[in-house]
């Protein structure tokens, strides 16, 4: 059965005050309702007057993903009532947005983007003792009331759950590199995902947050609707909420029951226009995006598509670590793949991105110059990293307390006592067995405390055995 999914993306934008007055817009350590003022709170009489960086932002976002930059927008008011929302109207945009009409490819795949547009965050509701369905009473925090939002709206164009969340990914990176989005401040990307299967009806499960949920309500839901077809009945149109825990989603609102929430103008903020001036000073102070970063990664560095899509998408932190390693370190290479396959496992084991950790470009490239000097073995330079990201040491002074690297003549010593003490490995080496080989260096190596050069003792072994069996 096919698949149709859209999605309505909420995207806390990163401003200092909030979208229609001057109170914080994401106060550090804030008792709930303490970054509130009469405007956010919706007290009679108040005026909204407009945050100029929201719509920067917006504009930013819209020309990123290829979008029209309309001229002339409008702010309009959602009228609804509901706790979070004190002026019972919310303000958005309705009939023209600041963006319509782009589009991101994603893994090949074209992804319409409808619209873009600003409006303002509701306050947050807290179910104090269950959830939605089960609390006796709800309290209400209104510092995130009035906090700027963009609101990308996606044409039906993702085929599966995977995609989806693929494309949510794509664009929470772009959305990072734009800098209009800063999680570390606290800002989160919220989901309204549509799905529908086989030209049926479709469900909007509302307010997702976390990709891998997004994924997963999809997932319940393409399962539950494909079922009720298969019985051959009709999905419904509804609204449906995610539980999280049971990751599963329900029925909120059937839509006979949808509000019609009676959008007006609102008389209280002018038409937004927007001149080709202001559309251009935003479009020439604009990053790199991550695709052209990629190319330019992938060409700059020799270090191949792969490896450049993955330190470009695993965040513009890391990108710009790679970027300084690259300065102080010869071989893009040999740094893409440490930094792919053992760096940032042991960030991502740790939940850790790697502007919040201790490691620096300038002894991480320590670690790789000591690779290749062949002061420590590639197997000991992988166990050094997880200490690294754990503590912060540098790698040469972890590596320095299991002892200085024996001398050349230090090592023949200890590969001819390893020798000794193996003789039977010893013996089935000579007989052309290569495994012997190997534990016989893993037993050098344990000895030295696993400093010296693999290759380097794998020689000595060798000529060691040779001497040897000559001598007998
Ligand atoms: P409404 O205006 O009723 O909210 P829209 O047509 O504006 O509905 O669409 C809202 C979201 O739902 C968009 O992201 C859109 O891509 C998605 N959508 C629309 N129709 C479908 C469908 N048949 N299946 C899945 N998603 C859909
Ligand atoms: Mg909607
Ligand atoms: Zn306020």
């Amino acid at each position: 059965m096919s698949i149709m999914i859209g999605l309505e993306v909420h995207c806390q934008l990163n401003t200092e005050s909030k979208l229609f007055c001057s109170c914080e817009a994401y106060p550090k350590d804030a008792q709930p309702n303490s970054s509130t003022c009469e405007i956010c709170l919706g007290y009679p009489g108040t005026k909204p007057v407009i945050n100029k960086k929201a719509i920067d932002h917006v504009i930013s976002i819209g020309l990123a993903l290829g979008c029209r930059i309309n001229p002339e927008s409008y702010f309009s008011r959602k009228t609804y009532f509901y706790p979070d929302m004190p002026k019972n109207y919310q303000i958005t945009q309705y009939e023209v947005p600041i963006a319509s009409e782009g589009s991101i490819e994603v893994n090949g795949m074209k992804i319409r983007i409808r619209r873009v547009h600003l409006e303002e965050d509701p306050a947050r509701i807290l179910y104090a003792d269950g959830n939605l369905e089960t609390a006796s009473h709800v309290l209400v925090d209104y510092n995130r009331a009035g906090t700027p939002l963009a609101e990308i709206v996606t044409e039906p164009d993702m085929k599966s759950p995977k995609e989806a969340r693929a494309f949510l990914e794509k664009l929470s990176t772009i959305l990072e590199y734009l800098k209009v989005y800063d999680q570390s401040k606290g800002a989160s990307l919220r989901v309204d995902a549509n799905i529908s299967v086989d030209g049926g009806e479709r469900a909007e499960v509302k307010n997702v947050t976390g990709f891998e949920n997004v994924e997963k309500a999809l997932n319940y839901e393409a399962v539950r609707q494909q079922n009720i077809v298969r019985l051959g009945r009709k999905v419904e149109r509804e609204t449906r909420h995610f539980d999280e825990v049971a990751k599963t989603t329900r029925t909120l609102r059937k839509k006979e029951f949808e509000e019609d929430y009676g959008y007006i103008f609102d008389p209280d903020l002018p038409v937004l226009d927007i001149s080709d001036e202001w559309k251009s000073k935003i479009e020439k102070g604009m990053p790199e995006l991550p695709d052209t970063m990629v190319k330019r990664f992938s060409k700059q560095y020799g270090i191949g598509d792969y490896d450049a899509k993955v330190i470009v998408y695993t965040g513009r932190d890391f990108a710009s670590f790679f970027e300084d390693v690259c300065r102080i370190y010869s071989k893009p290479k040999a740094a893409s793949r440490w930094m792919i396959n053992y760096l940032l496992k042991s960030l991502n084991w740790r939940s850790e991105r790697i502007s919040q950790s201790r490691a620096s470009p300038d002894t991480f490239s320590e670690l790789l110059a000591m690779i290749d000097k062949g002061e420590i073995t590639e197997r000991y330079a992988k166990e050094i990293i997880k200490e690294y990201v754990d503590t912060g040491f540098r790698p040469s002074d972890i590596a320095s307390r299991s002892g200085p690297k024996p001398s050349l003549q230090g090592l023949r010593d200890i590969v001819k006592k390893v020798i000794k003490d193996n003789t039977k490995a010893a013996s089935e080496f000579a007989a052309g067995k290569n495994d012997a080989l190997a534990y016989l260096i893993g037993a050098v190596l344990k000895e030295t405390g696993k400093r010296g050069d693999p290759k380097e003792i794998a020689k000595m072994i060798k000529k060691e055995i040779s001497n040897a069996s000559v001598a007998q």
